[in-house]
């Protein structure tokens, strides 16, 4: 079945149909907009527009290893949507990362920016490639190759990447590095989460985090329970599960669980987070922290938890683990992490669901901030960064909700109406050219 046959009254009358995918984070994503088209009655032509990237580039990356041989990576740049301005959206290092991955990654980009209203398109790139076993100065070939390959389609008013899954400030400073060389000057703003030192921005490094507690906490306070008490499961201890799992402890949550990908430890009072951030740091994973007990990814899902946060890969919570979920509340910090047979489970189970378009959005709100202060070369204190992103996600979060409880739908609902809706207005208003 078409992605269009899933909308009712709309016929798949285009000669190129748009991208398809039968699993996946591409199918999540475009049953997501079909979801979302159906529900604002848009037309055929506007939903496949919406389903199609607009422009794909897809590089090969070959890379000269340490020890003299060479080896070829596949790289991708999507740029689903500009119609509200430049593509922005992350960069991803991963063994598993194809082009269906990054098309879905892009399309949530759009809605993510549209959500919280940044004058942004989405987009998204990929290496298939497993950092881990690659030094230091093999990742930086890998990246100022990838940088040069898709250097005609990026700019800080064209495209502006950012740090995903596998990559880091690091990783920003190499492109930005790169690109300002080829340019002959430095360009800071075609890339955000770059380092201070080369102009990022106060607070970016743990903006996807609180923006994750943020909305947690309006979800709560919407169910009149009190963050403060709450008991907590974290999974994924990356850049956005590991400071979310501080924050949280901070705001006098109980964290009772947090995992990695090589497993997790619970504590039923709560996790002590400095010392387990202590052990993390010394052996690189929360696995053998000795003031709690072990425990599997599978059954951190299943915990009794007041708040569950999955911040790791997508579709983990799919039609088997979903039926096992007993948290109030699921906030995804990661990407596309429920499927949406997951979804349907959840919602008939009557969990809340903060979607990632909502919940993990914090990220890019800040990266926002770091383009918009690399432009004018004026830099804003910390707290009025912190000031402005707990603004703009409670503002979205009260968007959503309210067209959430008007309308009858989840938050997921909602909140993919919202963004497809600003999107497909931007589009009309400005008309197709020619
Ligand atoms: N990779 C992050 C995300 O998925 C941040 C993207 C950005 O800041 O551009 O939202």
């Amino acid at each position: 079945m078409s992605t269009h046959d899933a909308v009712p009254g709309h016929a798949p009358s285009a000669p190129h149909p748009a991208p398809e995918a039968s699993s996946g984070p591409l199918s999540t994503a475009l049953a997501q907009l079909a979801g979302a088209v159906d529900m604002l009655g848009l037309d055929a032509g506007v939903h496949e527009m919406l389903a199609t990237p607009r422009r794909e580039v897809h590089v090969a990356v070959p890379l000269r290893r340490d020890d003299g041989s060479t080896v070829l990576f596949r790289g991708y740049r999507v740029q689903h949507n500009v119609s509200r301005g430049p593509g922005k959206g992350g960069l991803r290092y991963h063994p598993s990362v194809d082009i269906d991955e990054v098309r879905a990654l892009a399309m949530w980009m759009t809605w993510k920016c549209a959500i919280v209203d940044l004058p942004y398109g989405g987009a998204k790139g990929g290496v298939t490639i497993d950092p881990r076993e690659h030094s230091t100065a093999e990742l930086e070939r890998v990246t100022r190759r990838y940088t040069t390959e898709i250097k005609p389609v990026i700019g800080p008013s064209r495209d502006i990447m950012a740090p995903d899954m596998g990559t880091d400030e690091q990783t920003m400073a190499w492109v930005m590095d790169t690109y300002s060389v080829s340019e002959g000057y430095t360009i800071p703003g075609v890339v955000t989460g770059k380092p201070i030192a080369v102009g990022g921005s106060l607070g970016r490094a743990t903006a996807t985090s609180r923006g994750v507690v943020h909305s947690t906490k309006a979800a709560l306070n919407e169910a009149g329970v009190d963050l403060a008490g709450a008991s907590v499961a974290v999974q994924g201890f990356g850049k956005v599960g590991a400071h979310a799992a501080t924050i949280f402890a901070q705001e006098g949550a109980h964290v009772v669980a947090v995992s990695d990908q090589y497993g997790g430890v619970r504590h039923p009072d709560g996790l002590d987070m400095e010392a387990l951030t202590a052990h993390v740091a010394e052996t690189g994973s929360v696995v053998g922290f000795d003031r709690a007990d072990p425990i599997s990814n599978t059954e951190l899902l299943a915990l009794e938890v007041d708040v569950l946060v999955p911040a790791a890969v997508e579709g983990v919570i799919d039609e088997t683990t979903a039926r096992d979920v007993r948290a109030r509340f699921v906030v995804e910090g990661a990407n596309g992490p429920t499927t949406g047979a997951g979804d349907a489970i959840l919602a008939k189970n009557g969990v809340i669901v903060v979607p990632d378009v909502l919940a993990n959005a914090g990220g890019v709100v800040v990266s926002y901030f770091e383009w918009v202060q690399a432009n004018q070369a004026y830099w804003w204190t910390e707290s009025e960064i912190a000031e402005r992103l707990e603004h703009r996600m409670h503002s979205a979060y009260a968007d959503v909700s309210a067209l959430a409880r008007r309308e009858d739908v989840s938050l997921r609902d909602a909140a993919l109406a919202i963004g497809v809706q600003r999107v497909a207005e931007a589009h009309e208003i400005r008309g197709l050219y020619p």
